[in-house]
């Protein structure tokens, strides 16, 4: 069985010395930041009493970046400088987010590593120094309202982000001049703010549809360990596509005029407020004064609202479906956290009533939760309550494995393992005498390396010349905590041993996510057949290239003429199969030869035994050995 690992939460304090700790919720439309104060936790506003700071930066060549209201006051006027949902671009490199920037009209520029940077008037930043630079604000916010300098912080990230996407987080904090205690899935921030890990055990799931992403996630909570069983979504859906679908039936009730681009945006506007008060009122007017050529007011009802927006509610809800699917759960769920400004719609709380069958857990400010089970977290972190004995277990997206001969991915750690977690599983050498081992880490569901995404390479060097498959080569992937991975491969006789801590040059995005997976599933006969076809190749391949070596060492000394023919002619038989696509015939035929050259293999055995015997060792063999 697999060896998992859990960390320790943090070190007792000096007895009275409080830390000041923080947890931000570092979100695509919103962040916040919150910390515990006279026992609770809450969330520090500004000094206009704002608790939420829009996640946009607007850059200028004239003064130090603007934050927050001030910034998205300047959207209209000067877009490309003015950068918004930042967070879907963070760990990716330029030629992922291609698409996605040029929906946003921002300009690309190729940063290092092949990450993307956006040039603005005051420069060309990186999607690190906009989190940086939000994270900044929210530091200082929390120095201010504290009166010293924060601890540590608990940022929260989705929990799909991969490697790249929290390494990129936690550089965007230490920019921020932040020290990270540990970065937490929102989900599972979520839960424990609703104080659901005092529960003995229980499974959770936390709907989260924010203004343009929906996630769902289900936890599994067992004696004090939260669990990460899966999670989906959909990244191109939330409260803004909502707004749309407001937006486009007024201008259709307008007899659809056509709009001009600022006028359009204000019609978003309009539809956002008017979505937002259909919360709490039965019926809303709209003001179209500016907003549509003739002006006037619509009088719109929840029930149309409600009939606009029940496509995209029903789209949350397969997604949840699927979820669970993925969870692997026996019953049902025991409690439904709302995550999210959108689910404030109350259509959409009833869908998913009525879809989980509970109701769900609304009392915590649904744009407040992450932030404040982050700082709960924090507090146990920092040391703050010697008692704490919250772990947190996360999940990680896709499968991590390396390459083997042939072209395979053995999976080391599959997909929704929880983290942390250490896995090692033994590799041996493919031909005599072979000293090096490139070790090629990849991540992805399908059989093939070609298939999936590579994330590293490194090699082991050192190995002792030996026959083929005698050496023991142990490769160890650990995923840390913060969902951070390291590989080593240590050969077992001479202890030689290398290691890469993977940081990709970028991540992936979950839509990107989502397509492998998708792709794993409608490939899996195909890819099954592929495997057979390459370890029947492999296996061929093997046996032609030890039957090649040993004919040359011994195979004038130890077969007769006639033996020799028959084992070089179903060789021939059997290169030219390997040739072919049937694995079948290869099969059939690579247990032929197998058998044919028994006794071969058993008269060199006997005489290696004796030699061996006679006190000659393999000590002879050329060394290669670099290291
Ligand atoms: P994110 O997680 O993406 O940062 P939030 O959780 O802050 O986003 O959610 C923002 C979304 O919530 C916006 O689309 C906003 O219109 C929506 N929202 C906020 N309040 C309400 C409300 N009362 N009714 C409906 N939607 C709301
Ligand atoms: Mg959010």
């Amino acid at each position: 069985m697999a060896l998992l690992q859990i960390a320790e939460p943090g070190q007792s304090p000096l007895p009275h010395q409080v830390k000041r700790a923080v947890g931000i919720d570092l979100g695509t439309t919103n962040s916040l930041v919150a910390t515990m104060r006279g026992g609770r936790a809450t969330v520090l506003p500004d000094e206009r009493g704002e608790v939420m700071l829009p996640s946009v930066v607007n850059y200028s060549s004239e003064r130090s970046p603007l934050v927050g209201a001030d910034a998205v006051a300047l959207a209209a006027q000067s877009p490309a400088d003015t950068l918004m949902s930042i967070k879907r671009f963070m760990g990716r490199g330029s030629v992922d987010a291609l698409a996605d920037a040029q929906r946003s009209h921002y300009r690309l520029a190729e940063g290092d590593e092949g990450l993307v940077r956006f040039i603005t008037s005051g420069g060309a930043v990186s999607p690190v120094e906009v989190s940086a630079d939000i994270l900044r604000v929210l530091r200082q916010r929390a120095v201010a309202t504290l009166g010293g300098e924060i601890d540590g912080a608990v940022i929260t990230v989705p929990a799909y982000f991969d490697e790249a996407q929290r390494q990129a987080t936690k550089d965007a904090a230490t920019l921020a001049g932040l020290r990270v205690l540990r970065l937490m899935n929102e989900p599972t921030a979520a839960a424990v703010a609703y104080g659901l890990d005092s529960a003995e055990q229980g499974v959770i799931a936390v709907y989260d549809l924010g203004g343009g992403t929906f996630d769902i996630s289900i936890l599994r909570l067992q004696k004090g360990v939260f669990e990460v069983l899966a999670t989906g979504g959909d990244t191109a859906l939330g409260g803004d596509d909502l707004d749309s679908a407001l937006a486009d039936w007024v201008l259709q009730e307008c007899g659809s005029p056509t709009l001009a681009a600022g006028q359009y945006r204000q019609l978003q506007a309009a539809a956002r407020d008017a979505k937002e008060r259909l919360s709490d009122e039965q019926e809303v007017d709209i003001d179209l004064q500016g907003v549509m050529p003739a002006g006037g007011t619509v009088r719109v009802t929840r029930e149309t609202f409600e009939s606009l927006v029940l496509p995209l509610v029903k789209r949350t809800l397969r997604a949840c479906r699927k979820c669970l699917r993925d969870a692997e759960l026996d019953a049902g769920v025991d409690n439904i956290v709302m995550v999210g400004g959108s689910t404030r719609v109350p259509l959409v709380r009833e869908a998913v009533a009525d879809f989980f069958k509970r109701t769900p857990l609304i009392d915590i400010d649904p744009d407040q939760v992450v932030a404040v089970g982050a700082a709960i977290q924090a507090d146990i972190l920092a040391g703050n309550r010697p008692e704490g004995d919250l772990l947190l277990l996360d999940v990680i997206p896709l499968s991590l494995g390396l390459e083997t001969m042939g072209g395979l991915v053995e999976k080391i750690v599959p997909r929704n393992t929880t983290i942390p977690v250490s896995r090692a599983q033994e590799f041996t050498t493919f031909k005599d005498g072979q000293t090096a081992l490139a070790v090629h880490i990849l991540q992805g569901e399908r059989e093939m390396v070609s298939d999936c995404r590579s994330l590293a390479h490194f090699e082991l060097r050192g190995i002792p010349p030996m026959v083929a498959g005698a050496a023991r080569i142990r490769v160890t992937f650990q995923v840390d905590a913060d969902g951070l991975l390291n590989v080593s491969a240590r050969e077992e006789i001479t202890g030689a041993e290398s290691s890469i801590t993977v940081k990709p040059s970028f991540g992936l995005s979950d839509e990107e996510i989502a397509n492998m997976l998708q792709s794993s599933f409608s490939h899996a006969a195909e890819d099954k057949q592929a495997r057979q076809l390459a370890e029947e190749r492999l296996g061929a391949w093997q046996l032609l290239e030890g039957l090649k070596s040993a004919l040359k060492a011994d195979g004038e000394a130890l077969l007769s003429a006639e033996e020799r023919e028959a084992i070089t002619g179903q060789m021939t038989e059997l290169q030219a199969l390997v040739e072919g696509q049937d694995a079948d015939a290869i099969h059939a035929q690579t247990e032929r030869l197998g058998r044919l050259s028994e006794a071969f293999a058993s008269r060199r055995m006997d005489k290696s035994i004796r030699a061996a015997l006679a006190g000659v060792s393999l000590d002879s063999l050329d060394d290669e050995v670099t290291q």
